[in-house]
């Protein structure tokens, strides 16, 4: 008799096994549909032995010490800022758009304070902001949100922006400084030796079972369990019954090329026409010295493995009303990005399974069997 089945090998599942083995001497068994722990975030030595992400580049960041100290019991780390540049207009210009790209692509000398009242010059004055085209526009002005976003973005959701929540344009905001980071947050680095090493640390403990290459549906009667802990798409868990929610895939096409560099930083953003929106140098990001490079070429896709819940007010509201179907299992706990549709990074994730772990400790009674 296992005291939780946790269904999922991510964050969110793993997060949730070591606190619950460790600190509440609880049995867990975990199990993932993959044949492989780590969730989206794992990471492999290919063919040529450069180490890849087989589900598109992670790279970590957070505000949160507690989420930082906390991963760092399974993990060093290795210091690391993320740039990404944009093919527009025949240049690679830093995105976010921050001063250095409006000097490069308007071939203009604009210092902090010219800049702000260059852009202001631009902006439309949109109020409400109420979708994701609203957000940039608003804030820079039509001619860039169409050089970097509107295309991307329909790439990336087969949607145009204008049909989006604003929360998901608003991820990659304008700067008026020359900050070329992708991210600004306190705490930027990848685990120094990989994700899956990192969750193998997370996971070894004599209170956790891992089992592989098991769906929940096929073995959830067979296996006695006191609690169950889902991580995967809350639809499917309730067998679809209000219909499908929308997610987004994407075709991961990885190539190994006969040079040691590829291109100038970890992501180059191609918001234009390739079919493609980004390809990413995993070298850059993990720091390996190898005399070849493999990169990944991100082509959306709406077949597939369920990588992007979509955010959008019709799909929220179909979330909610499995939420609410949910609230009718005590004994199931939804969680992650896909237990509660939500386009979260791997932080937000991780503080969302801390907070239930909380909730669980804090309660600390198991339910009745049956
Ligand atoms: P997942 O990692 O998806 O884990 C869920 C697991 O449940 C999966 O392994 C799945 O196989 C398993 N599962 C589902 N259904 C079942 C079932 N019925 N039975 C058994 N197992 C099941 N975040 C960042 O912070 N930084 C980044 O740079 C970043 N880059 C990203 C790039 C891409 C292309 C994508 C798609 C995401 C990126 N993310 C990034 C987000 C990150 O992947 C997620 O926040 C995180 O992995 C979510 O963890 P999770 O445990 O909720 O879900
Ligand atoms: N985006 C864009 N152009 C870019 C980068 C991002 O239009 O060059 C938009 C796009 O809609 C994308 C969203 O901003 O889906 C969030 O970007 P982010 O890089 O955070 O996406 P993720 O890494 O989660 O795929």
């Amino acid at each position: 008799m296992f005291d939780y089945l946790i269904v999922g090998c991510g964050f969110a599942g793993s997060v949730l096994a070591e606190r619950l083995a460790s600190q509440l001497n609880k049995k867990v068994l975990i199990i993932d549909r993959r044949n492989h722990i780590a969730g989206n975030a794992y990471d492999y030595y290919n063919e040529h032995g450069i180490l890849v992400h087989k589900y598109g580049p992670h790279i970590f960041h957070t505000n949160s010490k507690e989420i930082f100290m906390y991963l760092s019991r399974f993990t060093q780390w290795r210091p690391y800022e993320h740039h990404v540049l944009a093919s527009v207009d025949g240049q690679l210009v830093p995105i976010p758009i921050n001063l250095n790209t409006i000097n490069a692509l308007y071939n203009l000398d604009l210092d902090t304070s010219s800049v702000t009242d260059y852009l202001k010059s631009r902006s439309e004055n949109i109020s409400p902001v109420a979708t994701a085209e609203d957000v940039v526009v608003n804030s820079v002005g039509k001619d860039l949100y169409e050089k970097f976003f509107k295309t991307y973005t329909k790439k990336q959701w087969d949607m145009d922006p204008s049909e989006l929540d604003p929360s998901v344009t608003a991820r990659v905001p304008a700067r008026n400084n020359r900050d070329n980071r992708y991210f600004t947050d306190t705490y930027q680095s990848m685990p120094l030796h990989g994700y899956t090493a990192m969750f193998n640390n997370m996971l070894s403990h004599p209170n956790i079972q891992i089992m592989l290459n098991a769906d929940f549906k096929d073995i959830k009667n067979s296996i006695p369990h006191k609690a169950t802990i889902f991580t995967g798409p809350i639809d499917y868990f309730f067998d679809y019954c209000y219909g499908k929610l929308p997610y987004r895939s994407i075709d991961f096409a990885f190539e190994t090329l006969e040079t040691e560099n590829f291109q100038a930083c970890g992501t180059v953003n191609y918001p234009l026409t390739q079919l493609y929106t980004r390809i990413t140098e995993f070298k850059k990001l993990t720091g390996q010295i190898h005399p070849k490079t493999t990169v990944v070429y991100e082509y959306p896709t709406d077949k597939g493995d369920p990588y992007y819940p979509i955010p959008k007010k019709e799909n929220q509201s179909l979330y909610n009303r499995y939420r609410d179907l949910a609230l009718s299992f005590p004994n199931v706990y939804f969680t992650g990005r896909l237990g509660t549709y939500k386009y979260y990074n791997m932080d937000q994730v991780i503080a969302q399974s801390l907070a239930l772990f909380k909730k669980i400790a804090s309660s600390d009674r198991l339910p009745l069997e049956g």
